[in-house]
């Protein structure tokens, strides 16, 4: 069952408890369901990495899901923008995403920059004990702005962009994460399979 929940404005809500639990549901796929939060810096590889790590789990039976930044922000957030409430809002609506799929039993790769400590300790606090899996791509943010893989931070120093994460909006790393990923001395492939060892490691992924 899920943890603590935002008490919602309806009344005569219940919450249905269905016959498929969480065991069941792990049967099925062959393994639990758990929320893979990627956290870092614009262009730290949050999204590469997590779609590889999809892939890995994939290509061995899992059933694993990226849920990334830009297209959330299309859709289920396009109401969203980048002020402080709205980062708050785009994350709170992304972890209850996350852990409604995680409860389907997913593998979520859930890849946002999340700068805030709160909100990531917020939806943490939502999941059960070890399926909150916090993975921080810790790149240098000379390296992320090097990169610059989508031209941001180069429209951000020029000033077209105000509340950047890293620059002019601060960014709050984690101070316990489950996997900690140095991406600068690592290639996509061994940033990703170090968060497959961590689900080995903790039994999550089973016999898949
Ligand atoms: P984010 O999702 O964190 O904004 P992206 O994954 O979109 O970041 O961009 C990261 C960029 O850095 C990509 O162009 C990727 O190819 C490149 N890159 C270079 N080396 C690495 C590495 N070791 N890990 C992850 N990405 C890397």
């Amino acid at each position: 069952m899920f943890g603590a929940m935002s008490a919602p404005k309806g009344t005569n809500l219940t919450w249905h408890v269905g016959e498929v639990d969480k065991d069941a549901r792990a049967a099925a796929h062959g393994h639990r369901g758990a929320v893979l939060w990627f956290t870092g810096l614009s262009g730290s590889g949050k999204s590469t990495i997590g779609h590889r790590v999809e892939r890995m789990l994939v290509d061995r039976g899992a059933f694993a899901y990226v849920l990334d930044g830009d297209n959330i922000r299309h859709g289920l957030n396009s109401d969203l923008g980048f002020s402080p409430e709205d980062r708050e809002e785009n994350i709170r609506r992304i972890g209850e995403v996350s852990r409604l799929f995680a409860d389907a039993g997913a593998l979520v790769v859930s890849a946002f920059i999340s700068p805030y400590r709160t909100d990531r300790d917020r939806i943490r606090g939502l999941m059960g004990e070890g399926e909150f899996v916090e993975v921080f791509v810790d790149t240098p943010l000379e390296i992320c702005e090097a990169r610059d893989p989508k031209g941001l931070y180069k429209k951000a120093r020029a000033g077209e962009i105000s509340n950047f994460t890293g620059l002019d909006a601060p960014y709050e790393a984690p101070q316990n994460p489950e996997v900690h990923l140095l991406t600068a001395g690592l290639s996509v492939d061994e940033a990703a399979a170090q968060v497959v060892r961590y689900l080995e490691e903790q039994n999550i992924l089973g016999d898949s």
